[in-house]
């Protein structure tokens, strides 16, 4: 079996990054992309906060080109999820279905995704009224009052998006604190087609085939009403994919990969030979540039590795 350099599993902006990196120190990475490719930019409307782009880029176009980019240097992708992994050895083993790719290192990129409220009627309606990706699905609430719930930089970024489609957007956050950045904040209270509820829960989500509205309840009063709503954007964080490297490296309480294990190395894991970049052990800075840096930061200790055994 051919024993390559380096497998990326995971292809958002820190993959892509140490696919540049790797590709460019003619180590032919082999990217394993998933079905889903591009990470969360790929959810995203307008990014105006990664250096290179004084206009403002919109997310899905930085992924095509970062993907076009990697490409250019000889980076392989596979468009499907890894679905098993062994990195007991110095040889890495990386399964999508039956089939096994090998490396002598591997780069762990597969980032975060959405968190849900874990309530019932929002898994059923899930895809009809209720959405974590207001770039996929704002457009279908033309004229409609909405719900996004989440009090962080996601909340705002999508409630100010969403009132270029719906009639009004209520903007539901169950503290009255707000984790999200002044700036972000701000807009999304000048905007006059936002209305603010605070310290308020959602109970439920109602409707058979659509979304009608949101049982919510006011954590202080304890007061419980219904909000009429045809749309619920869920906005409220993310969680660590890392369910496929479970017993293989060390991750934190949170799920995260716990990187910096080895010395001089920044994305090393518990694993020599295993590296992980971006948001898949990043709780803190989660930016699209800080996630790039990181990923090349990976591609750099991987070769340093890979030169060094
Ligand atoms: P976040 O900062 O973790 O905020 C999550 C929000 O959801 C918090 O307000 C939290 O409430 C709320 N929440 C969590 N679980 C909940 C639950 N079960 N029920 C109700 N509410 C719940 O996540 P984020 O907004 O996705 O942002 C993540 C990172 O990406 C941040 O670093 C952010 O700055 C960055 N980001 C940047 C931009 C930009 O610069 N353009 C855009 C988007 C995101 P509590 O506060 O009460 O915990």
């Amino acid at each position: 079996m051919d024993i390559r350099n380096i497998i990326i599993v995971g292809s958002g902006p820190a993959g892509l990054t140490a696919a540049v990196y790797a590709a460019r120190g003619e180590l032919k990475p082999l990217v394993i992309e998933g079905y889903q490719s591009g990470g969360q930019l790929m959810l995203t409307t307008e990014v105006e906060n990664f250096p290179g782009f004084s206009k403002g880029i919109m997310g899905p176009e930085l992924m095509k080109e970062m993907r076009s980019q990697a490409e250019r240097f000889g980076t392989e992708f596979i468009t499907a999820d890894a679905t098993k992994v062994d990195l007991s050895g110095e040889i890495k083993k990386v399964w999508v279905g039956d089939t096994e790719y090998q490396a002598k290192t591997v780069i762990v990129s597969t980032g975060a995704s959405a968190r849900l409220l874990g309530l019932k009627n929002e898994s059923r309606l899930m895809g009809r009224g209720v959405s974590t990706c207001a770039t996929c699905d704002g457009f279908f609430f033309k004229d409609k009052p909405i719900a996004v719930i989440g009090g962080g930089d996601s909340a705002m970024e999508e409630a100010n998006f969403l009132t270029r489609f719906a009639s009004k957007v209520y903007l539901v956050h169950r503290r009255e604190e707000f984790r999200a950045s002044k700036i972000m904040l701000d807009r999304a209270r000048s905007n006059s087609k936002i209305e603010f509820i605070t310290n308020t829960e959602v109970e439920d989500i109602l409707g058979d085939d659509g979304v009608v509205g949101m049982s919510i309840k006011n954590s202080k009063t304890g007061d419980t009403r219904q909000l009429d709503v045809e749309g619920v954007f869920v906005a409220i964080g993310h969680t660590p994919n890392t369910k496929l490297f479970e017993g293989q490296i060390d991750l934190d309480d949170h799920g995260y990969v716990q990187t910096k294990a080895q010395k001089s190395e920044v994305s090393g894991t518990s694993k020599a030979g295993v590296f992980a970049c971006g948001d898949v052990q990043d709780k803190r800075y989660r930016q699209a540039i800080t996630a790039a840096g990181s990923g090349c930061a990976a591609a750099l200790d991987a070769e340093h590795y890979l030169n060094s055994h």
